[in-house]
């Protein structure tokens, strides 16, 4: 059997792990933290850190192809496992989206929408930036964010001082305040035939920057649907891409935002689990793989609710629901903000 080498062992490590499993691979993770969500289903697990060359080596060695369930691998450990095996998705995917100015940058070349930008360094920096942007702005760190972390919100220029501090003088952007009627996901997935499949968009809904659901069908028009599933479909095939990918959408009155692309599963593909046949885990070992894509057809309508923090509490509630199908992500301690657990809720046949 081949193994399939998984960087990162966090919950999407271990749905990866477990759709590898399923079609008949061995998984090998590796993950700088210890007990790993991942490790209690993978094969093997290295715990070790990205600067250790001895295990990055042996761990490259054991497997057949490498994947990776997080975008922030660094530079040195892939130079180094890319001399072994091969990388999927590509490092490009990897090197565009680690950085958001980046990020954007491919983004516009591609002809896309995004929101405006400026880069910011400095107390002048904002300054300027916020005179050519205006307010409402959000001040990110270009690099490591995630659920809305090293983030922070100006709503007037007053606030600049305090968005600084926020970001600890990372460099960052300043990105202008989308004013969105709702936001929208694809997960899309290309093969190593460049053959590109993607799951029907998902509408998604934040809390205090943390994904809180994924409802599917999105509320789209027949138009709007077909543009955020060719300008996905445009993104992986100028990356050459193999896997798959999250684009996260704006809806807009002018039409759609590109806000931001994720090199891996994603969390509002949860609902793939159990509204497809084939789902975004499956997916994406089938690319790496080299296996033939699914096509992404619905065959049912679905809410995916994240269970964040205490909401682990309500999961004898939703075990009485037949029509809720419950994820645990094997964690034990619950921490405020900490992902646990999805259930995903079937509304009806699709
Ligand atoms: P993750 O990678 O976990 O999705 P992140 O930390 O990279 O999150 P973003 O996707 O940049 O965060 O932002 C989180 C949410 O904040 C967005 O989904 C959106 O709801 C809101 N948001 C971010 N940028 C903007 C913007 N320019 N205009 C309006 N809303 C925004
Ligand atoms: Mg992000
Ligand atoms: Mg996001």
């Amino acid at each position: 059997n081949a193994t399939i080498g998984i960087l990162g062992g966090g919950q999407l490590g271990r749905m990866l792990s477990v759709a590898a499993s399923r079609l008949g691979f061995k998984t090998h993770v590796f993950e700088p933290s210890a007990q790993p969500p991942a490790g209690h289903v993978a094969d093997k697990v290295t715990t070790a850190s990205y600067e250790n060359a001895e295990a990055l080596k042996a761990f490259a060695a054991s497997v057949d192809v490498i994947t990776y369930e997080f975008e922030n691998v660094p530079t040195s450990a892939l130079d180094l496992l890319e001399s072994i095996k091969p990388i999927r998705p590509n490092r490009r995917a990897l090197a565009v989206s680690q950085d958001r100015i980046s990020e954007k940058e491919f983004l516009v070349d591609l002809g896309l929408k995004v929101a405006p930008f400026a880069a910011v360094d400095t107390a002048e920096d904002l300054d300027k930036a916020i005179a050519e942007i205006g307010t409402p702005a959000i001040l990110k760190t270009r690099r490591f964010g995630y659920d809305g972390k090293g983030q922070s919100r100006i709503m007037a220029p007053v606030d600049a001082a305090k968005a600084l501090e926020d970001v600890a003088g990372a460099p960052s952007v300043l990105e202008g305040f989308i004013d969105f009627t709702h936001e929208v996901s694809v997960i899309a997935a290309r093969g190593q035939a460049g053959d590109v499949s993607c799951f029907d968009p998902g509408e998604n809904v934040h809390i205090n920057g943390i994904l809180h659901t994924t409802t599917v069908p999105a509320t789209l028009t027949s138009s709007q649907r077909m543009d955020a599933v060719l300008l996905a479909a445009k993104v992986l095939n100028a990356l050459d891409y193999v896997g798959v990918m999250g684009v996260e959408i704006f809806v807009t009155k002018q039409g759609l935002v590109v806000n931001e692309i994720a090199p891996r599963v994603h969390n509002s593909g949860h609902w793939t689990q159990n509204g497809c046949v084939i789902d975004q885990f499956e997916q994406h070992i089938r690319a790496v793989a080299g296996w033939p894509l699914g096509d992404g057809k619905r065959h049912s309508n679905v809410e995916m609710l994240n269970l964040i923090g205490d909401d682990v509490d309500k999961i004898a509630d939703y075990a009485k629901d037949g029509s809720v199908a419950i994820h645990m992500y094997g964690k034990s301690d619950v921490k405020a903000g900490r992902k646990m657990g999805h259930v995903n809720k079937i509304t009806g046949a699709a």
